[in-house]
């Protein structure tokens, strides 16, 4: 017997848009999750606020929403915040305007990931409207304001605090924009690791003039650098692409034209698959490095200043979860999603620790970049996607 109390459904469109006006930019909360929670509560959704802090981090707000306590509890796990909108003269609408022109909504955070967020609301609220709120399950939102930042105080102390209080998952769907061409496309069932490292590379300085007395660093790097991008870290995996590896700064400083340095700062990332650990990957690369550095003789070194894992790769075998959603997509906007690693983290690095996860949502192709956008309709269908989900996965 649907509950009477059960507000109208709540437009995904005009949510997104109205999620897209928070300006939220990491680590700011800028209404947006005041907003989702005077949305969700009305449903029947106890809203509750996980704030973190941590010395010498931004404070973080997140909200954890959840109706019913207990049956199978289906997860939907997002962000509200985005980054920032760089160049701002670029932009050709505002931001945060949130203007609808020729089928599109613009904005940042429309495609990453506002727009999944408030079409998994829209599919909850008609959902709950079909079958009450006594359905024999529970649906909670596990929302973040801190995936595009450090990632310290989100999610990973929210699945936490949920786990020490004896609050189990059984699944999880991050609304991550997957979709890569078209919507459907793609969803990610896992990801690589993330892993930066920071060097410094001593020789000797010297006068330009006398390269018998001196030990170039720059010199001494490249022949470091050439040593990890020459050959491939690997092949790639049964689900995975090649690990990469990419430089990304070179420092110097050196502004006088007759000194040759002797030391040089770089940094590189790497994007590894499921071949390696960071471990096992840093002693590969470190080999590598010590090799080149001790091929060029002389007494140059290198020291390891910072090594920053932000990931360790990670792969959910299909199954049930990725079976419910792919039939889902499959069913609703006729296409199959191919099932993939590539791409950046995300924060389903830190769910997979406690139940079956993927991610799937809107078309990613303008995420983070200059107006972002999402088509109008793409928002409707993903909203009709999660219904969807959530229906065959509450099945009387
Ligand atoms: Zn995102």
């Amino acid at each position: 017997m649907p509950d009477t109390l059960v507000p109208a459904v709540t437009d995904a469109i005009e949510l997104t848009r109205a999620l897209v006006r928070c300006e939220s930019v990491t680590p700011r909360e800028g209404g947006a999750l005041q907003h989702l929670e005077r949305t969700l509560a009305p449903i029947g959704f106890r809203c509750e606020r996980m704030d973190f802090a941590q010395a010498g981090t931004d404070d973080v707000a997140n909200l954890y929403a959840r109706i019913g306590s207990g049956g199978k509890h289906f997860c939907f796990a997002g962000h509200s915040d985005v980054v920032p909108v760089g160049d701002l003269s670029s932009w050709t609408i505002g931001p945060f305007s949130a203007e609808l022109s020729n089928g599109y909504l613009f904005g940042r955070g429309a495609a990453d990931m506002k727009g999944a967020i408030a079409a998994f609301t829209e599919a909850a609220q008609r959902f709950i409207a079909r079958r009450g709120r006594d359905f024999g399950g529970s649906i909670s939102l596990l929302i973040t304001g801190d995936e595009e930042g450090p990632a310290v105080n989100g999610t990973v102390k929210m699945l936490k605090r949920l786990a020490g209080r004896g609050e189990t998952i059984d699944d999880c769907v991050v609304g991550e924009p997957t979709s890569s061409r078209r919507f459907g496309d793609m969803m990610k069932i896992g990801r690589r690791g993330s892993m930066t490292v920071d060097l410094t590379v001593r020789g000797i300085q010297g006068h330009v003039g006398y390269p018998e007395r001196l030990d170039n660093a720059v010199h001494r790097l490249s022949a470091i650098i050439e040593a990890l991008v020459r050959e491939p870290i690997d092949k790639g995996s049964t689900h995975f692409q090649p690990s990469s590896l990419q430089f990304t700064t070179v420092d110097v400083g050196n502004k006088a034209t007759n000194i040759a340095p002797g030391v040089v700062k770089a940094r590189f990332n790497t994007r590894f698959n499921d071949l390696w650990t960071s471990k096992t990957l840093f002693t590969h690369l470190q080999g590598r490095i010590e090799r080149a550095n001790a091929a060029l003789g002389g007494n140059g070194t290198i020291e390891y200043d910072n090594v920053e894992v932000s990931g360790e790769s990670f792969y959910t075998q299909p199954g049930p979860l990725t079976d419910l959603v792919a039939g889902a997509v499959r069913d609703v906007a006729a296409i199959e999603p191919e099932l993939s690693t590539t791409g950046g983290t995300s924060d389903a690095r830190f769910i997979r620790a406690y139940c079956p996860v993927l991610e799937f949502g809107l078309v990613g192709e303008t995420m983070h970049k200059v107006d972002e956008k999402s088509a109008v309709t793409d928002i409707r269908t993903l909203a009709r996607v999660y219904e969807t989900v959530l229906d065959r996965y509450f099945a009387a």
